[in-house]
């Protein structure tokens, strides 16, 4: 074995004695030679040995002093991916428990993460899913990119970019999200390297450069505010570091600051024993030196949502430099360094998680659950976006209990996340004792109050516009899913089937199942009541759902080529019918004949006024053509055929309207469409279809349908359109 992992090896050992010495360590062995074995030819690219690898990445596991299980997984975390041995033989040999951790780090690997901008969400999103099994797993997998990161100097130039690119846009955001920011901040650094490389070491000779000067003036503040808490018996340890390059960088460039204007180049942080021992020392520190107004705030009544607790606040130290002072305690600095994995540190004859986790992870649970019940990706990510990305406020219930919600969040928001029962019987808010729209921001600070009251029944579908947060959307959702079902379905279904016909596709029976099945799966509806039901309440926008159906169609109908056409075809086939307003009669009559069924032709769409001719069809009746039809001409000189034809005339009935199509070639000229629908307005013909498109030498082809009663009027509205400038045909198609 090689002397460089038999070192490191032994520094790991060294390490868990350290923070859990009775652990088993035969187990950590077993792991370890089984790695070593399975990765003994392979090198790195670096070519050290591969085993390297997953050493460092133990030892990084076990700085933030984990339990047995995640170490033996960070030992065995490629060995499935690279080499012979598989998942079963780590379950057999390790349990079920690690099999779980290296299975999930071995299928987060598999994820090809996408260099392009847009794709980082569903990245984002498949990570979030990994680490739904066992939280454990993102921290190896964090372990390993940290490790991956600070070798990256022997991969190709092109590689090395897009790994910091990759690593800057998606694991430093989730680390943060986690509050495990020693691996976030080391994580942005080395990407810093690769992305900017004459600013990162611009800012890292910057900072040398000043060492001396600084170091000094740091040691003199430690020492000044050490004798003042020794005085008032506070037990701490102060000390005073540089903050991170990438930040540095990030104000250098967000607020185009030089180097020497950044003065918070460094905090000074104080680790005391107790809560009160904070407050004690803030108050010291704001004795000592002048605080700068507002920049204070207490992470520790208010904790991030990633849990992070700890006071800040800005003062100003010799020679009005001012700088920042962090306090908090030992506790909570294991948290603001490890943030999740703090949860998951050994501990004697406790190696779960502690209690209030549940409690602090309620982000991650929240998140958990929307991902189950959200209907679609799209609604999943967008508030996987807002959870992530979106600057926090902080707002008390009157009992001063503090909650965070993201920035913009409204009462509702807040209402819903004391419970559905407050959201659903809501009926206003106040808000530092004054009412306030529901629409209202919350801002920082705010004391919210919700007024309930037992007259309102569920809240309103508006609502959905207005909220911020996923919790609050998804509760109205399921409120309105379950409590007016029946009445949803009604509707919905109403809605979908006014759209149909208002397009002009009533004739396409895009309500068949088989168009709206496909759907259902889309958006993860159980049945076709239940799209109907969330249509109704506007849980789904109806648009989707259309543009939806016309794909299913068109997929089922491959050979018609767009939409367009596909309208024409249905009001083609909506004249097959007359439209009649007067029951048990088609307003035709048939010589001799009663009872018969009639259709009207799809060819030439016969209207009253129109001279028309029978045409008895094999088995469907008598079909009513036009006598000029040019389908029909054939039989008339057909002797066969002939006796076919068969006299017909229109009846006089005014209550009978007939679709009628007129198809308007015109110049393309803005406004025509109006134009084209006034003159049909004026003429009080009920407009029932319109379709309309434009050919490439700019003329544009309109088909209107209308509801007439008979030729005369037809006529009318043909010369009115005909007068209309710019066009140059109107006939009847
Ligand atoms: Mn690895």
């Amino acid at each position: 074995m090689n002397d460089t992992c038999q070192t490191l090896y032994e520094e790991l050992i060294k390490k868990i004695k350290q923070y859990n010495p009775n652990c088993d360590f035969d187990l950590i062995e077993r792991a370890y030679l089984l790695a070593a074995n399975a990765h003994k030819e392979q090198k790195r690219v670096s070519g050290r040995p591969y085993l390297a690898h997953p050493l460092s990445v133990a030892q990084t596991v076990a700085e933030m002093e984990l339990d047995v299980a995640s170490i033996c997984a960070a030992l065995l975390h490629d060995v499935v991916e690279d080499t012979e041995c598989t998942i079963e033989d780590i379950r057999e040999q390790f349990g079920e428990e690690i099999a779980i951790l290296v299975d999930g780090v071995t299928k987060l690997d598999k994820i090809q993460f996408s260099s392009k901008e847009e794709r980082d969400m569903e990245n984002l999103r498949k990570m979030f899913l990994a680490m739904a099994k066992d939280i454990r797993v993102i921290i190896i997998k964090f372990a390993d990119r940290l490790h991956n990161m600070a070798t990256l100097i022997s991969m190709p130039e092109e590689k090395q970019r897009e790994k910091a690119r990759e690593t800057l846009s998606i694991f430093a955001p989730l680390a943060h999200r986690l509050g495990m920011y020693k691996i976030k901040w080391e994580l942005e650094d080395t990407s810093l390297k690769y992305i900017d490389p004459i600013a990162f070491y611009e800012i890292v000779e910057g900072i040398k450069q000043k060492r001396q000067e600084r170091e000094d003036y740091i040691i003199h503040i430690k020492a000044a505010l050490k004798d003042k808490l020794d005085v008032l018996g506070i037990d701490c340890t102060i000390d005073g570091r540089p903050k991170h390059f990438y930040s540095i960088y990030r104000k250098m460039f967000t607020q185009n600051k030089t180097l020497d204007q950044i003065y918070d180049l460094f905090a000074v942080r104080i680790i005391t024993n107790t809560v009160s021992d904070c407050y004690a020392a803030l108050g010291a520190a704001h004795e000592l030196y002048k605080p700068m107004p507002g920049r204070f705030k207490d992470y520790i009544a208010m904790p991030k949502p990633n849990m992070y607790q700890s006071l800040h606040t800005t003062v100003i130290g010799p020679g009005g430099r001012p700088f920042e002072i962090q306090i908090r305690t030992k506790e909570m600095h294991a948290v603001a360094e490890n943030g999740i994995a703090a949860h998951w540190k050994y501990k004697e004859g406790n190696v779960a998680t502690d209690q209030n986790m549940e409690q602090k992870l309620s982000w991650v649970r929240q998140l958990l659950e929307l991902q189950r019940d959200a209907k679609d990706e799209e609604e999943f990510l967008s508030a996987l976006r807002i959870d992530l990305f979106t600057d926090q406020v902080f707002v008390f219930t009157p009992k001063g209990d503090v909650q965070s919600f993201p920035a913009g969040a409204t009462p509702i928001d807040f209402a819903f996340s004391i419970h559905s029962a407050i959201g659903c019987k809501m009926q206003g808010a106040r808000v530092n004792g004054k009412i306030v729209p529901l629409d209202y921001q919350m801002q920082n600070g705010d004391i919210v109050e919700i007024i309930t009251s037992s007259s309102i029944h569920g809240p309103s579908p508006d609502w959905l516009k207005i909220v911020k947060t996923g919790q609050a959307r998804n509760k109205i959702n399921q409120w309105f899913k379950k409590e007016n079902r029946e009445q949803n379905i009604e509707k919905g279904k109403d809605m979908l089937e006014k759209e149909i016909k208002r397009q002009g596709m009533n004739g396409l029976g895009l309500l068949k199942n088989e168009y709206l099945e496909p759907l259902c799966r889309r958006y993860g509806f159980k049945s076709i009541d239940d799209l109907y039901s969330g249509l109704g309440f506007g849980g789904i926008p109806l648009s989707k759902v259309i543009s939806r159906l016309k794909d299913e169609y068109k997929k089922s109908h491959q050979e018609e080529p767009d939409p367009a056409s596909i309208i024409a075809s249905v009001s083609q086939a909506a004249q097959s019918k007359p439209s009649s307003s007067s029951s048990g009669s088609d307003g035709v009559t048939i010589a001799g004949v009663d009872n018969c069924l009639i259709r009207f032709s799809k060819c030439c769409n016969p209207v009253p006024g129109d001279r028309i001719i029978g045409y008895i069809t094999r088995g469907r009746g008598v079909s009513i053509h036009r006598q000029d039809c040019s389908n029909i001409a054939s039989a008339y000189s057909n002797e066969e055929e002939k006796v076919r034809l068969i006299e017909v005339a229109w009846e006089d009935n005014k209550n009978t309207s007939y679709l009628s199509t007129l198809k308007v070639v015109s110049h393309d000229r803005s406004g025509i469409l109006v134009e084209f629908t006034n003159a049909i307005a004026d003429s009080k013909v009920p407009l029932k279809g319109l379709n309309a498109r434009t050919t490439k030498d700019d003329l544009a082809i309109i088909e209107l349908t209308l509801e007439i009663t008979g030729t005369e009027q037809l006529d009318r509205i043909i010369k009115k359109l005909r007068a209309i400038s710019g066009v140059i045909d109107v006939t009847r198609s």
